[in-house]
């Protein structure tokens, strides 16, 4: 198996540095749709009618006023008619999501796996914010998802290389080789949905017998199978442990500083799966090196 790479210079006869400059701003461009997905897939609204209006006077948004991040520090995150304040979610969404875009072009490079790392990070990050405002993770998103990277599993062997897929050189797979390749990547990719959802769907229905509480929601099980059949199942176990570590650490500082202790707090866990996920897919591979040469003897 070979790794097909070519660089962004070579086909564009720009320097690198064009390269992250085009996807910071794709990234902010894409960002600004993300921010209609979050705030309109929950309410069960369509993503592409009506434009973009303010939620308090209903004036609509002029293409100039709709420029991601610029437009709402020029306007000074107020309302151009109403003067009313604009969320400064707007413009951070934005902004993160052409941040991990960069994040993403340099990790992966140009190649063929860069447009699937890129939806990739762009799901997580709004299934991310869905669940921070309305504590789901719509099916509309998860399924779909799920669905594509199987997709991706299959074609990407058969079009360019098995080898995108980090699980690949890992047992299982790398002793499947009696099979053709798209089946090897298909059949890891839905080991690695087991290792993400179903595991994860295990331990939420052993704490419901134990305690008698629903702690995780379907939407966690049904966002990490997408993740898992990506990433494989070394990684899917990595984006669980690196969630349930960094949630844990969140929670009891949450609980900490709650005064009312007998409240159950709901914490929404896809920002943290989803955290682990990202933290997963960029340095994975690194992570699970560093900890069996630092602990494995
Ligand atoms: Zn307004």
């Amino acid at each position: 198996m070979t790794l097909l790479l070519f660089s962004f210079e070579s086909i564009t006869g720009l320097p690198s540095i064009h390269g992250y400059i085009f996807i910071f701003l794709f990234g902010a461009v894409v960002g600004s749709f993300l921010n209609v997905v979050i705030h309109r897939v929950p309410l069960e609204q369509s993503i592409v009618f009506p434009n973009s209006k303010c939620p308090k006077c209903d004036a609509a948004i002029e293409p100039y006023d709709n420029v991601p991040i610029f437009s709402w520090l020029a306007l000074g995150g107020k309302c151009r008619a109403c003067k009313s304040p604009i969320s400064v979610r707007y413009p951070a969404v934005e902004l993160l999501h052409a941040l991990l875009w960069v994040l993403i072009f340099w990790h992966v490079g140009f190649n063929p796996f860069l447009p699937v790392a890129l939806i990739f990070m762009s799901v997580l990050v709004s299934l991310m914010f869905i669940d921070a405002e309305h504590m789901i993770l719509p099916n509309v998103i998860t399924y779909p998802f799920f669905v594509f990277v199987l997709i991706v599993r299959v074609v990407y062997p058969l079009a360019f290389s098995g080898s995108y897929f980090a699980d690949m050189a890992y047992w299982p797979a790398a002793t499947w080789n009696s099979m053709p390749v798209w089946i090897a990547s298909l059949l890891a990719g839905l080991l690695g949905a087991v290792a993400g959802g179903g595991s994860l769907w295990l331990v939420g229905e052993a704490w419901k017998r134990l305690r008698g509480v629903d702690a995780m929601g379907l939407g966690d099980v049904k966002m990490m199978l997408g993740v898992g059949a990506l990433l494989g199942w070394r990684l899917a176990f990595l984006s669980i442990f690196l969630g349930a570590f960094a949630g844990a650490v969140i929670g009891i500082i949450v609980i900490a500083k709650q005064k009312d202790k007998d409240l159950q707090t709901q914490i929404p866990f896809g920002i943290f799966l989803g955290t682990g996920s990202i933290l997963s897919l960029l340095f994975g591979e690194q992570l699970i090196s560093w900890y069996i040469g630092t602990f494995v003897p």
